[in-house]
């Protein structure tokens, strides 16, 4: 098993890929916290991973919150004594997020509060957690969004991936001489709850997977492999890496017809 004996909080673990990559983090042998807001979501995923006999404990937690961070770290350490892998996953694509003329401030601020804060939070507390464990392994979801620019907007979203994205380097870069490795993970379009309920026509996500050299939406579980090898020791000399799962969508000019 290629996470045996090491212990992964996921953020965002209640759905999509952070609930695909708690399923297998578990089934390689890990013992995963299921950090979510969403309690019912991250329960259920706490009674999957158990029925197929894997452990692991739910923490509700909002990563925009601090001290809620800090908590999710603690029930770490207490609940299975230390920590290896911390996959900052949680994020939302707001449906009001648009061009900088519309978007309200609320919705910036909300959006960079979740996705790019909370980030930063995650490894605030996160960091101190996996010296204790003698190094470990930090992984950031961004998004292909933060190399592409777009003409369907979602600037409060891009740009907080962006952040994410730079953050991710600088710390692999602070870090690196610490046994702490940190990447950031760069799904192209995925079929989970978040992009489909911003794609919300038939229309927009046609629009969309035209420029998909594979035509098709990717799916959560094909992040999660990404995930498992960034987590696992098989990546041990990989760090401040823009790992992209995205169908070819950055390689692309023009895709097949
Ligand atoms: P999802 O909506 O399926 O799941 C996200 C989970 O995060 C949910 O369980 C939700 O309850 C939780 N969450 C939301 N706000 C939270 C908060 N403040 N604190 C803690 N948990 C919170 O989304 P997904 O598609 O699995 O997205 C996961 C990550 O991948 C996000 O960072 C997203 O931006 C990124 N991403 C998604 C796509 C895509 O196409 N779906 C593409 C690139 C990047």
């Amino acid at each position: 098993m290629r996470l045996q004996g090491k212990v992964a909080l996921i953020t965002g673990a209640g759905n999509g890929i952070g609930r695909e990559t708690a399923l297998l983090f578990a089934a390689e042998g890990a013992q995963v916290v299921v950090a979510d807001v969403n309690r019912t979501a991250g329960e259920a995923v706490v009674r999957e991973i158990e029925a197929a006999g894997g452990q692991a404990v739910f923490v509700r937690a909002d990563v925009s919150k601090a001290a809620d961070c800090e908590a999710m770290v603690q029930a770490a350490e207490r609940s299975f004594g230390k920590l290896n892998v911390l996959f900052n996953n949680a994020g939302i694509m707001h449906s009001d997020d648009d061009n900088a003329v519309t978007t309200e401030e609320s919705v910036w601020d909300l959006t960079m509060g979740i996705n790019l804060k909370g980030v930063f939070l995650g490894c605030k507390y996160g960091i101190p957690a996996l010296r204790r464990a003698g190094g470990g392994s930090i992984i950031n979801t961004a998004s292909f969004v933060a190399l592409l620019g777009a003409a369907t907007p979602q600037l409060a979203y891009t740009a907080s991936k962006g952040g994410v994205l730079a953050m991710t380097r600088e710390l692999a870069v602070i870090h690196a001489r610490e046994g702490i490795r940190v990447n950031a993970l760069c799904p192209g379009p995925l079929r989970t709850e978040l992009l489909m309920s911003f794609l919300n026509t038939d229309e927009k996500k046609q629009r969309r997977l035209v420029h998909v050299p594979m035509g098709r939406f990717g799916e959560a579980a094909e992040i999660a492999y990404a995930a498992l090898y960034l987590a696992s020791d098989e990546s041990s000399y990989v760090t401040g890496t823009e790992f992209m799962v995205d169908g070819g969508i950055t390689a692309a000019y023009v895709t097949p017809e």
